[in-house]
């Protein structure tokens, strides 16, 4: 299969090929030409299996079908995702794909100064990647109109109702047009992806990559059991003798990705954290330093590293296990992207036995467990309670208990702290 056979037009296979792709991903090569049909899809695919192309590339294609008149520019396309990093990459992937189309795009976010959308809104634009919350204060103030919206794009719609923008999501719905072509993305199948899929989607066409819950196979997962006190050391052994160059690391709390981030400068090695608390500008500029190669290790909270999407990134690092054992799955999906072979190692005390557990269970298989020599535990040191709540934050907003059952129902949106802080 190659994609001159999905249907796409030259302006599109250009730009794909500029990219480098030869072969499409199982994703793509599924989903594209349903999409081309107008169909309407729920497509269960993790980051790294090529889906934003999946999705971006007939968009863009039946956009070009169908022109408006010349020079006319009005909002057809909206995707919604559920953080600004995320929105970001989905718009740098619409122009990177439709560079060669005359369509204008622009990409909508909170934390950031409204005005400059407000005027980019106004010359007006064909496709708009956008985070509910600010998509909808454009909308109340009048400053965007989805009234011609024939295509709506959920991605990472698990984690939109994670995060609790249902009731956002259902507020956006309500003023879009309801003759419309549907597509929801979601990593993971809940029930409640069932329910919101259910409501929105009209036959859908069921595209599934990586079977339900599963990590991808081409990630080489490997637990170091070792003493919580010693897990700084031992990763810093980790990244000096493997000579390991780029290394995203996660902690549970924004509080322990500053120190982790702090004590790893201190033993030599560059790094910086993003999390919610950090500017937008501060985690860009992270972002793009780890990216150039110029901090060796990124520690990030799961919300903020959510659709970081780096070509291929080797070495993913959990340096405490996440509570939320789905986070496992998105967080290991970090690597081994498109084919490309990765490692992702956890750093496990006895502490997190539990969580362990709980996450072999959903992936459903033993995780390899190797002990480093010298950090072998101390078999002395007896399980102490994990805290989840409070103090620095578990970077989600503690809506969830560690049974992954939503505390205050799911549906209320937290407050602001779920509006793209993290
Ligand atoms: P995504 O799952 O959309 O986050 O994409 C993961 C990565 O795969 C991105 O870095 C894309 O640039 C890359 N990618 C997407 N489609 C292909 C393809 N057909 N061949 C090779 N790489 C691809």
């Amino acid at each position: 299969m190659s994609f001159k056979n999905l249907g796409l037009c030259d302006q599109l296979l250009r730009a794909v090929k500029e990219q480098g792709y030869d072969t499409p991903t199982p994703v793509q090569e599924q989903a594209i030409p349903v999409i081309l049909q107008k169909r309407d899809i729920l497509a269960g695919a993790q980051t790294g299996t090529g889906k934003t192309a999946g999705f971006t590339l007939p968009m863009l294609e039946l956009l070009h079908r169908h022109k408006p008149e010349k020079g006319k520019h009005h909002v057809r396309a909206l995707i919604l995702t559920p953080t600004r990093e995320l929105a970001s990459q989905v718009y740098e992937s619409v122009e990177l794909y439709g560079k060669f189309l005359p369509f204008k795009s622009c990409v909508i976010f909170g934390g950031v100064k409204i005005n400059p959308q407000i005027t980019a809104l106004r010359k007006g634009m064909d496709i708009v990647v956008a985070t509910p919350g600010r998509l909808l204060d454009h909308v109340s103030q009048k400053t965007i109109d989805l009234s011609k919206v024939d295509f709506l794009i959920l991605d990472e719609a698990d984690r939109m109702l994670d995060m609790g923008f249902i009731n956002d999501i259902r507020k956006v719905l309500a003023v879009l047009p309801k003759q419309k072509q549907t597509l929801l993305f979601s990593a993971t199948y809940s029930k409640d992806i069932k329910k919101l899929s259910d409501s929105l989607l009209n036959s859908p066409v069921l595209v599934e990559v990586a079977r339900e819950n599963q990590s991808a196979e081409q990630i080489k997962q490997v637990i170091h059991p070792v003493d919580k006190e010693r897990k700084r050391e031992l990763l810093t052994h980790l990244i000096k003798e493997g000579d390991w160059q780029q290394v995203l690391v996660f902690t549970r709390t924004k509080h322990g990705a500053n120190r982790l981030s702090g004590q790893l400068e201190k033993d030599g090695i560059t790094s910086a954290a993003i999390h919610g608390n950090k500017s937008q500008n501060a985690r860009t500029k992270a972002l793009a330093d780890f990216k150039a190669g110029k901090v060796r290790v990124l520690v990030a909270t799961d919300i903020a590293a959510r659709g970081i999407d780096i070509d291929q990134l080797p070495h993913v690092v959990n340096y405490e296990l996440p509570n939320v054992s789905e986070d496992y799955v998105h967080r290991i999906g970090r690597t081994g992207r498109a084919g490309n072979k990765g490692e992702a190692m956890s750093l496990v005390c006895i502490d997190e036995h539990e969580f362990l557990a709980n996450i072999e269970k959903l992936i459903q298989k033993d995780i390899h467990k190797f002990v480093v020599k010298g950090f072998a535990p101390d078999p002395s040191i007896k399980a102490e309670p994990i805290s989840l709540g409070g103090g620095g934050g578990r970077g989600r907003g503690g809506n969830r208990n560690s049974n992954n059952k939503p505390r205050n129902g799911g549906g209320a949106r937290g407050g602001n702290s779920s509006r793209g802080r993290r």
